[in-house]
């Protein structure tokens, strides 16, 4: 069932509910009212009946002639009048008889001095009435023709405007659960156009405030992110096809150079080991975006454990210089290590060391003496790591993008590489709970300072 059917028929239910309610409460009161009213009545005839005989003396044959004639007399009030020792006075018809007095039913009426009972339809009402200072009891019986006809009407005129209600509710609820819902039918159908080719479309936000205001922009929201993973994304692949284009075109164009002429073996031996060098590029390139792949997996995926960083660090350091004998790392520790669990954090023993020899290489890489200092300074609750070179420092326009994958500085003739190191070392640390910063000053050198708490 949509919801605009289900909003209309709980709308409806519930208007039908209070309808129902208010239409029983009118019909009640009005039917007590009716009798109420109808009780005084037989009470006025009652007495203005015995008024006239007792008092203006009129003849009972005159008063039965009346009653007899009027229009109605089936429905004309039936007075009798009798003694307390219940001698009948007076009756307007005794053949008609409406109700049957009885003694008992005459003293309870002497004894109550006036009682008002119903039999069926039919009201009656019996009072003790004193004149000239005796004492008369007289009932009065007949049936509401008309209180009833106008408390039928009502039950029709209830009825008719209960269903007409009703009928316009269901009609109204229709139309406007149709309107308030009319948003999020254009949102529907804004978001079926939207595909990864028009991932800028945005659904229209005419309020923010209200509820469908909030779930376009939460949407929006969405949108925006998914657009930013889907340009990065794209980014990535035409970054990455780039790199691996550059050294397969040179790797080509030696080995076509070999093929096309005759050379030494000297020149041969050049070729091979340009070829090479090109090949080495590419190995390490293809590692830089494994380890990429590999840091980028859910944290729950990745085997954590409590790794000492004095023992990773010189497992990075002895990797940077069998890969580049030229290369120089110093590891200083500031303190004494009192206490294992102060040098110690939970992280993924691979991805850290990826991340040192990163920061190692590229300390020694952009400094004319090859050199990387790494300082270690442990604390209760976090160990700081400062990698620090007296290289050619970073200008201070790359700053803010030093960390984008594939971005490489102005720096960037002094030595090969593809840019990804660093994004890679920024995201296994951020992964690791981990805060890197850094320092720079141009042909002063470069400290990038790595934080990890020990949690
Ligand atoms: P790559 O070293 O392959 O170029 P990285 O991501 O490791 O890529 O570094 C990105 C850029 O940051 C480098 O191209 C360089 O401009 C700059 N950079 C990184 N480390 C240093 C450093 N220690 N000294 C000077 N520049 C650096």
């Amino acid at each position: 069932m949509t919801i605009r059917s289900k909003l209309t028929y709980l709308f409806t239910l519930l208007f039908a509910a209070l309808l129902l309610v208010f239409a029983i409460f009118i019909y009640i009161s009005s039917a007590e009212t009716r009798k109420d009213e109808y009780y005084k009545r037989l009470r006025e005839q009652a007495i203005t009946k015995a008024n006239l005989l007792l008092d203006a003396k009129v003849a009972p044959e005159v008063l039965q002639l009346i009653y007899k004639n009027s229009p109605n007399a089936l429905f004309q009030e039936e007075v009798a009048i009798y003694d307390t020792a219940f001698n009948l006075l007076y009756h307007d018809a005794v053949q008609i008889d409406k109700i049957k007095e009885t003694r008992g039913m005459v003293q309870e009426i002497v004894q109550q001095k006036e009682i008002e009972f119903s039999q069926g339809k039919l009201q009656a009402v019996g009072i003790l009435y004193n004149h000239n200072g005796f004492n008369y009891v007289i009932t009065a019986a007949a049936i509401d023709e008309y209180g009833f006809t106008k408390l039928r009407n009502l039950q029709y005129s209830l009825l008719i405007s209960f269903c007409s209600a009703i009928l316009l509710t269901v009609f109204t609820g229709y139309f406007f659960s149709q309107k308030a819902l009319t948003p999020v039918a254009d949102m529907v159908d804004k978001v079926n156009e939207i595909t990864a080719t028009n991932l800028d479309s945005r659904l229209a936000v005419k309020n923010e405030k209200d509820e469908m205001g909030e779930l376009a922009t939460t949407f929006n929201s969405m949108l925006n992110r998914l657009e930013s993973s889907f340009d990065a994304q794209k980014d990535f692949v035409s970054n990455v096809s780039h790199e691996l284009r550059t050294p397969l075109a040179a790797i080509i164009a030696e080995l076509e150079l070999a093929r096309d002429k005759e050379h030494s073996s000297e020149e041969y031996q050049q070729i091979i080991n340009r070829t090479l060098n090109d090949a080495r590029r590419l190995v390490k390139l293809s590692n830089g975006l494994l380890d990429m792949a590999k840091a980028s997996y859910d944290q729950s995926e990745i085997a954590m454990r409590e790794i000492r960083l004095d023992e990773l660090l010189l497992d990075a350091r002895d990797a940077v210089i069998k890969a580049n004998p030229a290369y120089r790392v110093n590891i200083i520790f500031e303190q004494e290590i009192e206490n294992d669990d102060y040098i110690s954090v939970k992280g993924n023993e691979y991805l850290l060391k990826v991340a040192f020899i990163n920061l190692m290489e590229n300390g020694c890489k952009f400094s004319y003496n090859n050199q990387s200092n790494v300082a270690i300074t442990y604390f209760k609750d976090k160990v700081i790591l400062r990698f620090s070179d007296t290289g050619i420092g970073i200008p201070s326009t790359d700053l803010a993008h030093i960390f984008q994958s594939f971005y490489r500085g102005g720096n960037r003739q002094f030595t090969e590489g593809h840019g990804i190191g660093l994004s890679l070392t920024h995201k296994i640390v951020t992964q690791h709970k981990g805060t890197i910063d850094l320092v720079s000053e141009v042909n002063t050198g470069t400290t990038f300072t790595v934080e990890f708490p020990h949690v």
